[in-house]
């Protein structure tokens, strides 16, 4: 099996890489612009046989003769994707076009790494793929809501008008080794607080809710998917459905890290969802999956991941 893996080198990617590796019938192609992602995080890599990195924009063309394209290149946390939201806009929506017509030449299989931000500030909770979403086509979360939106359509609209096999995954916040301790999102940021004897920074009350998954559960959801019958297509949701407060998060990183670090509250950044929990009856029954590795578990691995950067650094 010849596999691309697009933003290949960014926290998703790299994970999804390092699994796929694994089995020497697989051949990755690991394609990424480094624009978020690093080559430390497919260091480990680059010997095997069976890996090949290519820098690469996917808003440009490229040939590679694959049967199997999992699209995660997108910046995701909120500051790295409003940094340039153009480029953002372009990664998903050209990229996504890109990558159609590369399995469209090649008879190829592409997985969409869509998301939980497609629901927006959802009003319907827990969130099920059937619901639309109520999102600000706007605001400054749009270039990446509507470009991931733009995204599905493609998918969807190529597999109906040309044949392509597509497969849609939606993900909610998912954490974990390799996530960029400077991404920007609430577990990276509070846990390298912590480890520092830095302030907790808490958006809002902190009484706005995410669900996250640990991001091993994530990486086999996306495999089961991947190569699961041709009919299913998705959308399917994959998260964790354990729903906790910022402020219940914030608690349990400072106990975990023995830190005694404070609380300090600043502005809930615009569009911020203050609910966000999946439904994930869809991905039960047609992957027979669920995770297994509840928060408390997942946090420790991703603080000792954290804690060995400090060390190195
Ligand atoms: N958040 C926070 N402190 C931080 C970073 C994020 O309180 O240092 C909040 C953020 O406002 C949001 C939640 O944590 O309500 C999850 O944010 P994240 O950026 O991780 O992911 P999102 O779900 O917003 O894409």
């Amino acid at each position: 099996m010849r596999i691309l893996v697009t933003g290949g080198a960014g926290f998703l990617g790299s994970n999804l890489c390092e699994r796929l590796v694994k089995d020497p019938e697989n051949y990755v192609y690991c394609l990424d612009n480094l624009q978020t992602g690093s080559l430390e995080n497919v260091r480990e890599l680059m010997d095997r046989p069976n890996f090949e990195f290519i820098e690469h924009d996917i808003v440009e063309p490229i040939e590679l003769n694959v049967d199997q394209i999992y699209n995660a290149a997108c910046p995701a946390s909120p500051p790295a994707y409003q940094a340039d939201p153009v480029h953002t806009l372009k990664t998903s929506v050209f990229g996504i076009l890109n990558m159609l017509e590369l399995a469209r030449r090649h008879d190829a299989t592409v997985l969409q790494f869509s998301t939980s931000e497609v629901y927006g500030d959802a009003l319907v909770h827990p969130q099920p793929e059937i619901y639309w979403g109520n999102v600000n086509p706007d605001g400054i979360r749009s270039c990446y809501d509507e470009g991931k939106r733009a995204a599905e359509t493609l998918c969807f609209d190529y597999h109906r008008q040309y044949g392509v096999r597509i497969k849609v995954i939606r993900i909610f916040n998912t954490y974990g080794p390799k996530m960029n301790p400077k991404d920007g999102r609430v577990i990276s940021n509070f846990v390298n607080q912590a480890l520092r004897g830095e302030d907790l920074t808490v958006y809002g009350d902190g009484k706005q809710t995410r669900s996250f998954c640990y991001v091993d559960d994530l990486i086999e959801g996306i495999v089961r998917m991947m190569n699961s019958p041709e009919e299913i297509t998705g959308p399917v949701n994959l998260g964790n459905p354990g729903e906790f407060t910022m402020l219940e998060l914030a608690e349990e990183v400072l106990g975990q890290t023995r830190s005694k670090s404070k609380l300090v509250f600043h502005a809930l950044p615009k569009d911020d969802p203050k609910q966000r929990r999946p439904d994930i009856s869809k991905a039960k029954e047609l992957l027979g999956w669920e995770p297994r590795v509840p928060l408390n578990e997942g946090l420790a691995k991703t603080i000792k991941y954290y804690q060995s950067l400090l060390v190195r650094a």
